[in-house]
Parts: C-alpha cells; sequence; structure tokens
C-alpha cells in the first residue's frame, strides 16, 4: 500500500489503498494543505488515484481531513507501527 506522506517525529503516516479508490477527488479538496493532487496513473477501476504533491514547504499535517471525506476508505492516516 502506498506511503504517500511520513513524519518520522509524529510516526504517523499518510496511505492510499490505490485500487479502492474512485477517483472522485473528494479528498483533494478536503485537504486545507492542497498537498494532493490528481495522479497521472491509472488504476483498476480506471479513475486516477491521487497523489502527494506538496508546493514549497506546505507539507501534509496529518489532520485526517480527507480520511474523514474519503467515502471508500481509500486514504488514511496511521500509526507507523514500531519496528
Ligand atoms: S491528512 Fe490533512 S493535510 Fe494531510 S493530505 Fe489529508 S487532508 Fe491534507
Ligand atoms: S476521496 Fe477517496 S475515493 Fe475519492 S479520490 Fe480521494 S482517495 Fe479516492
Amino acid at each position: 500500500m502506498p506511503i504517500l506522506y511520513k513524519d518520522e517525529e509524529k510516526k504517523k503516516m499518510l496511505l492510499l489503498q490505490f485500487e479502492r479508490c474512485k477517483g472522485c477527488s473528494i479528498c483533494i479538496e478536503a485537504c486545507p494543505r492542497g498537498v494532493l493532487k490528481e495522479g497521472d496513473k491509472q488504476n483498476h477501476r480506471l479513475v486516477y488515484p491521487p497523489i502527494y504533491a506538496p508546493e514549497g514547504d506546505k507539507n501534509c499535517t496529518l489532520c485526517e481531513s480527507c480520511m474523514i471525506a474519503c467515502p471508500d476508505f481509500a486514504i488514511y492516516v496511521v500509526e507507523v507501527p514500531e519496528e
């Protein structure tokens, strides 16, 4: 499962279930930081899941807005598992 972003200090990361995504772009609109963009790679549903594309130093804050907004539970914030 692709890791879109990982914050070692917070010990959390943003994950995307690539094949589960239906390409609705709701997460892109929901992100207050504007760090998600439509990707250019199609999944098996023939849609384009988002990619992580921050501009400048505007990184993901792991606020979970995209996770809450996604109707298909395809993008979410989880804790980084202990080694
Ligand atoms: S967790 Fe928050 S800041 Fe990070 S991509 Fe999702 S909505 Fe944007
Ligand atoms: S909200 Fe969910 S289903 Fe819609 S584009 Fe984002 S990850 Fe994909």
